[in-house]
């Protein structure tokens, strides 16, 4: 919340920077921090403000970040390789204490509200290609040229880019910068607590605002650029968030990734690589195809959340290999000596390509396509699983 320790509480034209740079609106919030659209004086463009928690961890977070981002824009100099871009990073001190703020490039809607946007009845399969073009650029820089796990990898942390060219285009005209705060008190200071039912008519106004905003690609939105519709808007993206991203050679041992994205090897603690950021790939871009998520695991009598999300995987993509099921150092509770769940006895076999077909009405071709990319991705032996540049050449993303 918004206390010691935690976010700082910014308003439309407020400074930062000894000034250089101006917040304009909200763009977002994660966990470590909230994110600001700012207006650049100085070199006089927009930017993104990423005004972390100023507590010790957070702070510690941030420059983690800063370090990886800058080793990211070092390797990057023409901003070509689908990886946010770090411009420059400083402190600033508020109320709640000292904020390590980042400056990034500007980009536009998550893939979440992507998703949300077209009612969760999926985005289209030319889209989703070009999305996963995009998507494996980034991973494959990151992988093969920069050693870099990114570790939480979902449509949260993939933001789309505007390919116009903003000098050259008239709507550039409605990005009027605010420069100075308005006048009056209408922007109050979010209050800490809300009561229940407070949180949820909030939260409930919260996704109404979502499906009726268009989605935006970096300052322009899709309905500005053509008219209600997507159709003929390059979808390149670029991967955000390294929060958590981590040099592959220094990784701790911890649990990684949010958890309808995690790899099996990290459910049954058996290490991982970069072959997990492509388990992730494979989740998000079956849910860009549907509009669900591939595995949405709950608690159910009896067992965990984790057993859950072993039985749906395996409903999906068959039998864990006993080898690779007992392998890791929480085999034990999941897993008997012959490498069965111990505690979920019914599964039911429904291969990916059949759930394409029968739930969600793909075409026989569109759904064979679609599996033969995602399955080997989806392989339970990280060893197996193709590397970002090897999917690049799959034959689903050049035809
Ligand atoms: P956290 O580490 O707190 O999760 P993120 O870097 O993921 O922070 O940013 C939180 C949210 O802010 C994102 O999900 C996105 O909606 C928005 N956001 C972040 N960076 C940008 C940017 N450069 N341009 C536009 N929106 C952004
Ligand atoms: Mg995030």
């Amino acid at each position: 919340g918004y206390r010691k320790g935690g976010y700082h509480a910014a308003r439309p034209g407020d400074r930062f920077a000894g000034g250089r740079f101006v917040a304009q609106r909200k763009l977002g919030w994660g966990n470590f921090s909230t994110v600001w659209l700012a207006y650049d004086t100085l070199l006089s463009r927009f930017v993104a403000l990423k005004i972390q928690k100023s507590a010790r961890d957070y702070a510690h977070a941030a420059l983690h970040e800063i370090e990886l981002l800058s080793a990211a824009a070092k390797g990057d100099p023409t901003n070509s390789k689908c990886v946010i871009q770090l411009l420059d990073h400083f402190k600033h001190a508020g109320p709640n204490g000292k904020h390590i703020c980042l400056v990034t490039e500007f980009l536009g809607d998550s893939l979440l509200r992507l998703i949300r946007y077209n009612r969760n009845k999926g985005i289209g399969l030319s889209r989703v290609r070009e999305i996963c073009r995009s998507v494996l650029t980034g991973l494959d820089y990151m992988h093969r040229e920069l050693g870099i796990i990114h570790t939480d990898l979902k449509p949260e942390n993939v933001l789309l880019v505007s390919t116009i060219n903003p000098s050259k285009d008239p709507v550039r005209s409605r990005l009027t910068p605010i420069l100075k705060r308005p006048e009056g008190n209408q922007y109050r200071t979010p209050s800490i607590s809300f009561s229940e039912k407070m949180l949820k008519t909030r939260a409930r106004r919260a996704v109404a605002k979502i499906l009726q905003r268009r989605v935006s690609l970096g300052g322009f939105t899709a309905d500005m650029v053509k008219e209600r519709s997507l159709d003929g808007i390059s979808m390149k993206c670029k991967i955000v968030d390294f929060g958590n991203a981590c040099w592959a050679d220094q990784q701790g041992d911890g649990v990684i990734q949010t958890r309808q994205y995690r790899a099996p090897e990290v459910i049954i603690g058996s290490g991982y690589s970069y072959s997990a950021d492509m388990w992730s790939f494979a989740c998000m871009a079956f849910e860009l195809a549907t509009g669900d998520m591939l595995f949405a695991p709950n608690t159910c009598q009896g067992c965990s959340e984790d057993e859950d999300h072993l039985a749906l995987m395996m409903e999906t993509l068959g039998k864990m290999p006993k080898k690779i099921a007992t392998s890791g150092t929480r085999s034990k509770d999941y897993f008997n000596r012959y490498g069965d769940l111990k505690r979920v006895k019914r599964m039911r076999f429904w291969p990916l390509e059949r759930v394409l077909v029968e739930r969600y009405n793909f075409t026989e071709p569109d759904a064979k396509g679609l599996a033969d990319f995602l399955r080997p991705i989806l392989d339970f032996d990280p060893e197996n699983r193709p590397t970002a540049a090897e999917c690049l050449k799959h034959a689903w993303l050049n035809n």
